[in-house]
């Protein structure tokens, strides 16, 4: 071991599902002295058609909420924890707890109360099996009164605490708001948790245990087994996730970049594979490929704004943005021409944020012409050695028009680390294939 290190360790449902993956977590952190903080989430699927925990203790919830008799439906959440526990033949006994929970949830506690004790019950049995101390994250997790999470609060208890505990298991997920309420990150939370306890103790390394080696340059629903990614950086990750390429929460990388600590996500089921590593900028020496990632998705629509002249109207722009922002609706991109101007927006809109959108627009800036286009898919191809490398975008638009794609949009960034093009959904499939394999031979 190299002993400056000091690592946490985040594990995913699919980790903690039964008594056997735990028995798998714990060599893994024995594996390692340096393995000191250990964040867990709530027992997963077993198999494909199994319920994890979380949405289980949504749904006893719901009933207890609606005043229905849940006791069937929670003794199934007791009988999840009670066999791991009786799996891995520890001395611990959860019927306290148990009855606490389901006292409070006819107290109507709060949904978010419900799901955190997935995390909660789950942490209590991980310390147990490791011997390390157990700390409530309700306690040094913290959140506003508003709901938002509170990341100097956090930092300045949760490092103050942990100094007191030299090995211990924090519950993913949740943490508490000022008047003690129970608030959880949105789902998939865990992985901020372990993040924010990183970045608490100054950790070496993040290591985020799930179940898949690591990172794929695109989608495998889409392409047939694509590469491992071994190296990534967080502002290539940053791009790829916002397109859709899922394993890690989108916010659990703001804790640790800004602490500059690398991420590895790692397999439980595979522990020998190095899996990939998130750093927060490229290693000197690293052999990069051009492309690091590609991925999309659907569901985009395009406003497109003509009018002559436009490059010379002061405050065009503003105009057009205000009327998108005072319908509550984000702009993904914007290309522009001298006299169009495109505005990328999600479809997700309600059939009344169109309209007003659409006549607001005519108003404010008198347009030669007006349309909205739905079907749009986008596709981000992301690299941090297209920078140096000449003629990539060349390489992306001859593959995308050799496969017979009409490309809609083009928007590369000053930054130059990611193309994104914009085709027509139902070529979106084609297109991605077509540029991996443009640079994955
Ligand atoms: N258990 C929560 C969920 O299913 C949080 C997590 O697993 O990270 O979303």
């Amino acid at each position: 071991m190299n002993s400056g290190a000091l690592k946490v360790v985040k594990f995913g449902g699919s980790s903690l599902a039964d008594a056997e993956h735990f028995i798998q977590v714990k060599s893994i952190i024995e594996a390692d002295p340096s393995r000191r903080y250990v964040v867990p989430s709530a027992p997963g699927k077993r198999t494909a058609t199994d319920t994890k925990v979380t949405d289980m203790l949504y749904k006893c919830y719901q009933m207890a909420a609606e005043g229905e008799d849940f006791s069937d439906e929670f003794s199934k959440t007791e009988e999840r924890y009670n066999l791991i526990i009786d799996g891995l033949g520890l001395d611990l006994n959860l019927s306290n707890e148990f009855a606490a929970i389901k006292n409070a949830f006819t107290l109507h506690a709060g949904s978010d109360y419900a799901a955190s004790r997935g995390e909660y019950l789950n942490g209590i049995i991980l310390a147990k099996l490791l011997g390390y101390d157990f700390m409530d994250a309700a306690k040094v997790i913290k959140f506003t009164e508003t709901g938002a999470f509170d990341p100097e609060k956090t930092n300045i208890i949760l490092s103050d605490r942990l100094t007191r505990h030299e090995r211990a298991v924090i519950p993913g997920f949740y943490g508490s708001m000022p008047n003690g309420t129970i608030k959880t990150f949105s789902r998939g939370g865990s992985d901020i948790t372990g993040s924010i306890v990183a970045r608490a103790v100054t950790a070496t390394l993040y290591e985020n245990w799930t179940d898949v080696s690591g990172f794929l340059m695109s989608d495998p629903r889409i392409v047939e087994n694509p590469c491992p990614i071994k190296t990534i950086t967080y502002r290539e990750l940053r791009e790829l996730s916002y397109m859709g390429a899922g394993v890690l929460h989108e916010d659990a990388i703001f804790p640790v970049r800004f602490a500059g600590i690398p991420i590895n996500i790692r397999n439980t089921n595979d522990p020998s594979a190095p899996g990939t590593m998130i750093l927060p900028s490229a290693p000197a020496n690293s052999n990069e490929s051009i492309v690091t990632g590609i991925a999309g998705k659907k569901g985009f629509s395009v406003i497109t704004i003509e009018k002559d002249q436009m490059n010379a109207e002061v405050g065009f722009g503003r105009k057009v943005l205000e009327v998108i922002e005072k319908e509550g609706v984000t702009f993904e991109h914007m290309p522009s021409g001298i006299d169009t101007m495109c505005v990328i927006v999600s479809s997700n809109m309600t059939e009344k944020q169109k309209k007003n959108i659409f006549g607001g627009i005519s108003l404010a800036c008198e347009p030669d012409t007006l349309h909205m286009e739905d079907g749009l898919a986008l596709i981000a191809v992301v690299g941090r050695g297209m920078v140096s490398a000449k003629g990539t975008a060349a390489r992306v638009f001859t593959a995308v028009s050799n496969a017979d794609i009409n490309i809609k949009m083009i928007d590369q960034g000053s930054s130059e680390i990611s193309i994104i093009l914009g085709v027509d959904e139902w070529d979106f499939e084609k297109a991605l294939k077509a540029i991996y394999y443009e640079f994955v031979k």
